[in-house]
């Protein structure tokens, strides 16, 4: 490997994700993703855009540790995720929380449960459990739903339940991927103001989305994903669609 590829100190200690002459290719020979350079820095808000196909999910998967990096290196809060082992995986989820655009709630606990799952799996105290889940489900408008099923909940009540799980232990980074995508523009609207909130308590927050309202009116940095590669990376950007 050329020193070119290689992440430097300075670099791991600016950037809390790094991609770094990343191509990923899957097992048919798709090349998903060709040579990523990418750079985040800790508190940052970041857009993610690009058509079906662009590579999107690839880098979700990628930040996750769902795919194993194939070229290149990337670092993500300190792990990295070329060299790390299996075991390590579950600690490095447990800094970046996840909202799936299909929510991934457990269909037969409720919303209180759902959240309070997540803490009961690194094995905090019941007390403590119970405060931050209720507190949490204030935060996002739900206190009056605590004890309601996945299916008693609208579209835009199960993405909160979905956000409120992904922050209850206090993930560096926020990754969203489609927050958006299923449900309507007020509550896209509620959705996006509470990743700006906990973006504004320091986490750093990726949203992976091809809605162009959402990235034109909140003018974040904008990356661009297009076949594979970084076609834009703008500041207030806006969402670029040739
Ligand atoms: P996006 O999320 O932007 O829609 P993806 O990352 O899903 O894009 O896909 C990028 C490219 O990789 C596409 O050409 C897609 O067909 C291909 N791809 C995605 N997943 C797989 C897979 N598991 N096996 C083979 N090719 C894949």
């Amino acid at each position: 490997m050329s020193n070119e590829s290689k992440i430097t100190k300075a670099e791991k200690e600016k950037y809390i994700i790094q991609f770094k002459n990343v191509t990923q290719r899957y097992p048919n020979g798709t090349k998903a993703l060709k040579n990523v350079n990418l750079n985040i820095e800790k508190g940052e808000f970041v857009f993610i855009v690009g058509a079906s196909g662009a590579g999107k999910s690839t880098l979700v998967k990628l930040l996750m540790r769902e795919e194993k990096i194939c070229g290149g290196e990337l670092r993500v809060n300190g792990f990295d995720l070329k060299r790390m082992s299996s075991f390590r995986v579950p600690i490095l989820r447990r800094t970046v929380g996840v909202v799936f655009q299909d929510y991934r709630l457990l269909p037969k606990l409720t919303a209180y449960e759902n959240i309070a799952f997540a803490m009961h799996m690194i094995g905090e105290p019941k007390s403590e459990i119970d405060k931050r889940v209720k507190a949490f489900l204030r935060l996002v408008n739900l206190d009056d739903k605590a004890n309601s099923f996945p299916h008693e909940l609208s579209g835009g009540e199960q993405q909160r339940v979905a956000l409120a799980r992904a922050v209850i232990n206090k993930p560096a980074i926020i990754l969203a991927d489609e927050p958006t995508g299923n449900i309507d523009p007020m509550m896209s609207v509620e959705m996006m103001e509470l990743l700006c909130k906990f973006n504004k308590w320091g986490t750093t927050v990726v949203v992976v989305t091809h809605d162009k309202n959402l990235v034109d009116y909140y003018s974040k940095r904008v990356v661009t994903i297009n076949n594979g590669k970084i076609t834009s990376d703008k500041q207030g950007g806006m969402f670029d669609e040739d």
